[in-house]
């Protein structure tokens, strides 16, 4: 790591390094030489420590229509960095600042992000579509032929260096183990703010966990540190009960054994009258309905965290949802990155929240194909892509 001038070589240049590059729809990445140019107003250039994956990095690896589908694009948005050097008006962050860059803003000024209410900033969180924050479609990557390569969720860590906007960005402390701190940028962050800001969990309550990969986990963890009851697990994969007992699963419901009942009235009869919470942590219509016919009469409340591939729209019974039971979404668990990233990282160093059996694989960056594949055959809930090693 180049960290001890206090200005780089690069500072105000474009560096070349490696990428992984998304060029066709379900095809392998390809790592490649590229160009990233240098931070404008209001961002940073980052030198990428390690990077993981998240099955929202799949699911756009995979995307073959609509505005979203966007090729040739760098991928990942769950990683820790360094910064190499950055651009005017950046207050709070200097060179050799280790930082996790974050896909949901933060502007910290507008009216959402100054209110406890909500973590939708109003000034950016609407906008999926960009490449950079302030600067529309305009791009710091290109290929070695010149050509624009397209940014994702304002991060695109699979590459050596990204540049990212600041309202994209939190410091953290160098204290933190930097393989714990990227799943903190995405999918553990996700699970655990559902838990405590979304449904802010209770002690003594039940819970029902629809997919237990690392979001459905971090779910379960967040709750078991609430001290819930009951956290029962529903996965196709027999494998995440051993798996899931580390973050708290009591029970688990493979929905492949059911036979002629559903997910929803196994769920009643393990628990009476259902969950307190329910949460929705694969992205599938069906298993949304699920979790919703899962919880109580009165004052039951579903969490959606899976992301439906094609934004299907939801059927609920009005009649349930008369008679007082909720249903919400969240992006990030709710959270406000610069505020309650940090919070994380101190109940991790006070060890009481359990990120390191999140981490199943280390991988070489160079390997980042097998991290796709271990993904999606079940195998891993983070492999974690170290670009120095
Ligand atoms: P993952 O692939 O690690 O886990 C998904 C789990 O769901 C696996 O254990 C799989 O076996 C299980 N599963 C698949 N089909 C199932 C079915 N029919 N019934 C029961 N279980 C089933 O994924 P992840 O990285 O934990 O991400 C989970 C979801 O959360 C994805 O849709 C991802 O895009 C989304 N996500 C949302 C946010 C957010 O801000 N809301 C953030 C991160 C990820
Ligand atoms: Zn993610």
């Amino acid at each position: 790591m180049e960290k001890t001038t206090s200005f780089s070589i690069h500072e105000g240049k474009p560096i070349r390094c490696k990428a992984a590059i998304s060029r066709k729809p379900g095809e392998a990445l390809v790592i490649e030489e590229i160009h990233v140019d240098p931070p404008q107003a209001f961002e940073v250039r980052i030198k990428i420590l390690c990077t993981s994956l998240c099955h929202t990095d799949v699911t756009f690896s995979k995307l073959d229509s609509g505005p979203l589908a966007r090729f040739p694009r760098i991928l990942g948005h769950e990683a820790v960095g360094v910064v190499e050097s950055i651009g005017g008006h950046v207050d709070g962050f200097q060179r050799g600042d280790v930082v996790l860059p974050v896909f949901h803003p933060h502007c910290e000024e507008c009216r959402d992000c100054k209110s406890s209410k909500s973590n939708w900033c109003a000034r950016f969180a609407d906008d999926f579509l960009s490449n950079t924050r302030r600067y529309g479609m305009t791009s710091r990557f290109k290929d070695s032929m010149g050509e624009d390569i397209y940014h994702f969720l304002f991060v695109s860590s699979f590459s050596e260096y990204t540049v990212v906007d600041i309202a994209h960005l939190v410091k953290i402390s160098p204290e933190m183990p930097v393989d714990k701190a990227a799943l903190l940028s995405c999918g553990v962050s996700t699970g655990v703010g559902a838990a405590w800001k979304v449904a802010d969990v209770e002690e003594g309550s039940t819970i029902a966990v629809f997919g237990l990969g690392a979001v459905g986990l971090a779910v379960a963890e967040g709750a078991r540190l609430r001290g819930a009851g009951k956290i029962i697990g529903v996965d196709l994969n027999p494998d995440k009960f051993e798996l899931g007992k580390k973050f708290g699963i009591t029970d688990f419901i493979n929905p492949a054994l059911c036979g002629e009942k559903k997910i929803s009235e196994v769920i009643k009869e393990m628990t009476g009258v259902g969950v307190d919470y329910s949460f929705e942590c694969v992205g599938l219509h069906s298993l949304l309905t699920e979790a919703f016919n899962s919880t109580r009469t009165g004052s039951g409340k579903t969490v959606v965290l899976g992301i439906e591939k094609d934004l299907t729209p939801i059927s609920l019974g009005s009649f349930d949802l008369f008679r007082g039971r909720h249903v919400c979404g969240s992006m990030f668990g709710g959270l406000k990155p610069k505020l309650d990233i940090p919070i994380l990282v101190e109940h991790y160093l006070k060890k009481e929240l359990n990120l390191d059996s999140f981490i199943t694989h280390e991988l070489k960056f160079e390997e980042i194909n097998k991290a796709f594949d271990l993904l999606v055959q079940g195998k891993s809930l983070r492999c974690v892509l170290w670009m120095d090693k």
